[in-house]
């Protein structure tokens, strides 16, 4: 058995073979800047919850005076609403590098330790997905965020043989969708942990003029209202919606943007006066048509409409809650009265009543 320098082991011959790359991206804050996207690079540009900036402003201000990482952070929330975003502005307030990966993404042990032996001393490392992490990853995730340190053994029978890795201290982001997945030994490692909720449309409007600034885009009150009301409260989708009223404008009108354009942009992307697009309606409509509206399984929802179970539950099913138009009961998903007015059906008291 070969030994082995502890404090040495990035050297370390057997450790190379578990340092193949996975699929990770590494971006400074320099990338971030030249970056043309419309994410925010600094707390100053992220519009909205406050709450949370508050907190993090005062975690980040004491860890930067102690000269310590950050303690691991759980963002949770629905897709779209900016824990990646948030993942970067922390980086860039710590003045740290960020990595980032996601739950199925690492599939082996081995891919998650060449992640973590490459940080550096209060990096972040951000997850995305981390409920999908696997069982057998996540334990390994255990001693890492608690005492920087991973112990994996190599070989089976009497070869076996532990190695420890020494890691530097750093900052485990994860962000989930679903936080119910989480299990009870991760999410009690997360010292700080932060649900991110739909945006009222007041802050979605402000998103919508800050994003036309950088698309060097003159966008006038009226319009940013438009965009923001039918954005599902989502950022994500107020900023995509956006890019096409801008595409629209700019094949009907040379660039002009104004509301009877962009109202008519949007009626074209199929999204309707409460922010409902194609696939929400199908949603309702399957559950009120096919279901006699609920209360029916996610299974057989997701098999009527052809769509993951994943998606229903991750991406559509929030908002339909959020807006009333939909409950959700241990027997099932139910559409509510609110769901038929919307779709212009009407209740059959009958099956109502039954
Ligand atoms: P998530 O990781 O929750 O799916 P992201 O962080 O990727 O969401 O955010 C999606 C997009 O929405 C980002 O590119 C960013 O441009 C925008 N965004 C999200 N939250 C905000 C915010 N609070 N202020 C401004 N823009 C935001």
């Amino acid at each position: 058995m070969k030994s082995i320098d502890k404090n040495q082991n990035n050297n370390h011959d057997d450790a190379k073979i578990l340092r193949e790359p996975v699929l990770i991206q590494q971006e400074t804050e320099e990338d971030l800047v030249l970056n043309l996207s419309l994410r925010p690079v600094k707390f100053a540009d992220f519009i909205g919850q406050d709450k949370l900036k508050e907190n993090l402003l005062i975690g980040i201000q004491a860890a930067k005076a102690r000269q310590e990482p950050l303690d691991h952070l759980i963002c949770a929330g629905p897709p779209g609403l900016g824990k990646t975003t948030l993942a970067h502005i922390v980086a860039h307030e710590m003045g740290t590098k960020i990595t980032t990966t996601s739950g199925p993404a690492i599939e082996r042990a081995g891919d998650l330790i060449g992640i973590l032996t490459n940080l550096e001393q209060g990096d972040i490392l951000f997850i995305d997905e981390i409920h999908r992490l696997s069982k057998v990853v996540e334990e390994f995730l255990y001693p890492a965020m608690e005492d920087y340190k991973i112990d994996f053994v190599i070989d089976k029978g009497p070869y076996a043989k532990t190695i420890q890795f020494n890691l530097k201290p750093f900052t485990l982001i994860g962000a989930t969708t679903r936080s119910g997945l989480l299990t009870a030994a991760l999410r009690s490692r997360f010292g700080m942990s932060y649900h991110l909720d739909f945006y009222p449309w007041q802050e979605l409007v402000n998103i919508v003029k800050k994003s036309a600034e950088k698309l060097s885009l003159t966008i006038d009150q009226e319009s940013a209202i438009l965009i923001a009301k039918r954005a599902r409260g989502t950022p994500r989708v107020a900023n995509r919606l956006l890019r096409r009223v801008r595409d629209y404008c700019q094949v009907k009108a040379q660039g002009k943007l104004t509301p009877e354009l962009t109202d008519a942009a949007l009626n074209l992307q199929g999204v309707d006066n409460l922010g409902l697009d194609d696939i929400d309606r199908r949603v309702l409509s399957v559950i009120i048509d096919t279901y006699d509206g609920g209360p029916v399984g996610i299974e057989s929802l997701a098999a009527t409409l052809n769509e993951e179970n994943d998606t229903i539950v991750d991406v559509v099913e929030p908002y339909l809650l959020k807006m009333g138009l939909l409950k959700r009961s241990p027997r099932g998903r139910q559409a509510t009265q609110l769901a038929y007015q919307h779709l212009g059906r009407k209740k059959d008291i009958i099956s109502d009543e039954a």
